[in-house]
């Protein structure tokens, strides 16, 4: 199999990077697409950093669909939490994933809904979730599987944060995920979203971000490295 592994920043491919026999580099977009393999499982591995936000997150999606043919993918990152039983360090497999900054409800649509599309709620993988489980169960930390909230913004306000839980109750929100769910359920290729939490997305989490993301990113890589020997 050869699975795509997005991870938005440096900080979050850094440590899958670093164990990763890289055969090929291939540049589209202005973004480094590493081909390659870890020593773990004869899967392909093709790792890219997108950059942040949803646009960015899909069309880094549909390169690595188009130009690698993956049968998976796999994001990879940091996000705030949510859910109040979430703490930072804590792990968030996503069981599907939602737009929550997506918004016609002056027209009378129901927040997160898009517009003439058939779903709103992209659903990760059942046997990449699986698998996630295990993993997280595995190395010991609590396995929270459930929705992942995406927007183009940092939450960082108590009001904000209450409306993303009010409407759509995710375990943790952040900026790409449901982006690539959204790109893989057009492309109808498995995925599945793998989030480390960094920050409570409420006041303070901008120090708590800075504090704990890449400590987190390192936690979500290591989950991720050990999936790949699994699927
Ligand atoms: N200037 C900062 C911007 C980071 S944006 C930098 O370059 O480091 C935050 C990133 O972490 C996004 O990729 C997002 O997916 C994730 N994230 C972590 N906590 C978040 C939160 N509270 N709200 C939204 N995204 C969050």
């Amino acid at each position: 199999m050869t699975i795509g592994i997005i991870g938005a920043m440096e900080e979050e491919i850094k440590n899958i990077l670093e164990d990763m026999n890289v055969i090929k580099t291939t540049n589209a977009l202005g973004l480094d697409f590493y081909l390659g393999s870890l020593s773990n499982s004869s899967n392909s591995i093709v790792l890219v950093r997108s950059g942040i936000g949803k646009v960015n997150a899909a069309l880094c999606a549909q390169v690595l669909i188009d130009l690698f043919a993956v049968d998976a993918v796999i994001n990879v990152g940091v996000a705030g939490a949510i859910d109040k039983n979430i703490k930072i360090g804590d792990i968030v497999i996503s069981k599907d994933a939602i737009q929550h900054d997506f918004d016609t409800s002056a027209l009378g649509d129901e927040p997160g809904y898009i517009s003439r599309m058939d779903t709103s709620v992209f659903v990760a993988d059942e046997r990449l979730v699986d698998i996630a489980k295990e993993v997280v169960e595995e190395i010991g930390f609590p396995v929270y599987e459930g929705r992942i909230a995406s927007g183009d913004q940092f939450v960082s306000d108590p009001s904000v944060k209450d409306r993303i839980a009010r409407l759509f109750n995710p375990m943790c929100c952040e900026m790409e995920g449901a982006a690539i769910a959204h790109a893989c359920y057009l492309n109808k290729v498995p995925f599945v979203i793998i989030r480390a939490i960094s920050d409570n997305a409420e006041e303070g989490s901008d120090v708590n971000y800075e504090r704990f993301f890449r400590e987190s990113a390192v936690t979500a890589g290591r989950i991720i490295k050990n999936m790949i020997a699994k699927i």
